[in-house]
């Protein structure tokens, strides 16, 4: 099949020359055919519930994907040979309305999935993936959501606002866009409110794997689990960067301190090869807080590179 999109040659010009779009794939800013797989930002960062700045996460992520190569050794793909993959730049936000604009991500991303394509889509906060979810579910029904991150997300309300990085899981339910029974949270760790706080997540039915948990599990029984619990449905991958210890992340709006290693990480998501994916995202990377090298930055382009090898090895 033919790749109508792919990176610029690296070898005809060099790496930080010219306009900085992911992995330097050409951008293509309207929902097209031909476009198997695309990358998205969604740069909004005001429904965070401490350090805002992951409106940037996007810029930052494009700049540090500059690197990128087609290769990748372990799962044996070509990721940007055999598919066509574009930059779709960003999909429409509404500054200070998280409800205005899931409605917003919601439309803008449908395009693209009646379009075909698989999207990648890079935060701002975690609260984007509600429009996400509205864009997926409509077109699947309620999705198995696999969730890696330092939180559960599932608060009932912040300060009155039903809406935000830190309910958007709740509301998701309440949405009927993922099914609990099917779903698996992952990593989450730190100091909590209360001791309730983790059985809220599984009274809503969700399967609940600690960050200490996921560490003994490892990438082979993590990935059985997930087999079992997802069994063939629709799944969506949702990658928060504070799962990632900020020692490695620290460009985050919630960091919690202790979290996976990058080389922990990696393995975990190459684990679900063969898992059917529909979508992805990842977010709450906020570049203010980010260390000399872009470390955050850096490592966010290689998982967005990781879920984009992991959608050409997808049974969906
Ligand atoms: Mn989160
Ligand atoms: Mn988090």
């Amino acid at each position: 099949m033919a790749t109508p999109y792919r990176p610029a040659d690296a070898l005809r010009s060099p790496r930080y020359a010219g306009v900085r779009t992911f992995a330097r794939l050409p951008l293509v800013p309207e929902p097209e055919l031909g476009v198997d797989a695309v990358v998205l930002g969604a740069p909004f960062d005001t429904a965070t519930s401490f350090r805002p700045g992951a409106r940037f996460g996007p810029e930052a992520v494009r700049s540090a994907s500059a690197l990128l190569r087609p290769w990748h050794p372990t799962l044996a793909v070509d990721v940007f040979g055999s598919s066509s993959t574009a930059d779709g730049g960003d999909l429409g936000v509404v500054p200070g309305n998280a409800e205005a604009t899931a409605a917003r991500l919601a439309e803008d991303l449908g395009g693209w999935l009646d379009a075909g394509a698989t999207p990648v889509v890079v935060g701002g906060d975690h609260s984007i993936l509600l429009g996400e979810l509205r864009a997926h579910a409509a077109r699947h029904g309620p999705l198995a959501l696999l969730l890696l991150d330092a939180h559960a997300d599932v608060w009932e309300d912040h300060c009155g606002e039903r809406l935000f990085g830190g309910t958007v899981i709740r509301r998701a339910v309440e949405e009927e866009l993922i099914d609990p029974q099917r779903s698996l949270l992952a990593g989450v760790r730190g100091p909590l409110y209360a001791e309730a706080d983790l059985e809220a997540a599984r009274e809503l039915g969700f399967e609940l794997i600690t960050g200490d948990e996921l560490r003994a599990l490892g990438p082979g029984e993590y990935s059985q689990r997930v087999l079992t619990r997802t069994a063939g449905a629709h799944c969506f991958l949702s990658f928060d960067i504070d799962v990632i210890d900020p020692a490695f992340a620290p460009g985050t709006g919630t960091p919690e301190v202790a979290g996976l290693l990058p080389h922990e990480a990696l393995p975990l998501l190459r684990s679900l090869a063969g898992t059917s994916f529909v979508g992805f995202d990842l977010v709450e990377v906020a570049p203010p807080y980010d260390g000399p090298g872009q470390t955050t930055a850096m490592l966010a382009a290689n998982i967005v590179w990781e879920m984009l090898a992991l959608r050409l090895v997808s049974a969906a």
